[in-house]
């Protein structure tokens, strides 16, 4: 994945870093959203300066690169996205940067997770992942659940975990000699995430499994209940670019009235005024808000990707117990 072009950029790295007078130059680096900027940030610490396409409460479903954002990644020197097609318009906007870097495919090689719905009626093959920026035309479809994969890999911390190895793996590549710096960053934060997962299952195992049904704007945390035993319902699929039809609300007013469910939540990247009208249609509360698809400003309790776990546990503990 990493394009051979890259040579150029490193040796002119090397000559900079290798001056002793010269402050070191940060390394440019552009995510595609907040939740990978935060990791790109822990692990690059003071050799990177991250820029996020999304910004923080943006949706990357429904997101529309400008002419500014091209330019931003074509001074970039490491490009770091999600993938498992979750940034639909990152292609498009790479071809118009005629961006020649580094690419990090920050889900690469996670565990992962079909999606529930099955989503869009269209069949489509197996593909590589790394490889269809380049030759299919098949991802404008940011107004349709592409209904294979689960984008939302990053609610699972043992996928952040195999995240934070593919950043770290494209730091080094780009810039080998802050190496140490580097490997050394992702040990420490990995350990993190470690104590995180452990505190958080132990969090959620306080609510009893039967009790643990949430509803959500949109399918966003299939990982999560994959990892804490947690069953989600969701008017909308994967995507937030598809409007949940009057048939997928009605049956899901059903299921919450048949199953006691008694909490619905808001996102902070979506309209919440179906969750409104669903809380009122049911006896379902709503518990507050979750973090889906991006942090928090940083005034606020979900500023990185391990407060952001933290509070989405803590929100819905606090709702369901
Ligand atoms: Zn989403």
């Amino acid at each position: 994945m990493f394009k051979t072009t890259l040579t150029t950029s490193m040796i002119v790295l090397g000559l900079t870093t290798s001056s002793t007078v010269m402050a070191e130059q940060k390394l440019v680096v552009i995510s595609s959203f907040s939740i990978l900027g935060d990791l790109v940030s822990e692990i690059g610490q003071q050799h990177v300066s991250v820029t996020n396409l999304v910004k923080v409460n943006g949706d990357a479903h429904v997101f529309s690169p400008t002419p500014q954002d091209a330019k931003a990644i074509s001074s970039a020197q490491l490009v770091v996205m999600n993938g498992l097609q979750f940034e639909g318009w990152m292609p498009r906007l790479l071809e118009a940067a005629n961006y020649q870097g580094v690419q990090v495919i920050a889900a690469n090689g996670i565990d992962e997770l079909k999606t529930k719905q099955g989503g869009s009626k269209h069949e489509h093959h197996d593909h590589d992942h790394e490889q269809h920026s380049d030759e299919h035309e098949h991802h404008d479809h940011a107004h349709h659940d592409h209904g294979d994969i689960d984008p939302h890999a990053w609610h699972s911390i043992k996928n952040v975990k195999i995240y934070v190895n593919n950043i770290t793996q494209g730091l080094i590549k780009v810039d080998p000699e802050n190496r140490l710096d580097y490997q050394q960053n992702a040990t420490d934060y990995i350990q993190e995430l470690e104590q995180l997962a452990v505190k958080l299952g132990a969090q959620l195992a306080t609510i009893p499994e039967a009790q643990r049904k949430v509803i959500t704007p949109h399918d966003a945390f299939g990982y999560f209940a994959r990892d804490f035993n947690v069953t989600f319902l969701a008017p909308q699929g994967t995507s937030t670019g598809s409007e949940a039809s009057a048939a997928d609300v009605a049956r899901l007013i059903k299921q919450i009235r048949h199953d006691n469910v008694n909490a619905v939540f808001m996102e902070n990247i979506t309209d919440n005024r179906l969750i409104e009208q669903i809380s009122r249609e049911t006896d379902a509360k709503i518990g507050g808000k979750l973090y889906s698809d991006a942090l928090s400003s940083t005034d606020q309790s979900a500023a990185t990707y391990l407060a952001m776990m933290q509070y989405n546990v803590d929100t819905i503990v606090d709702a369901l117990k």
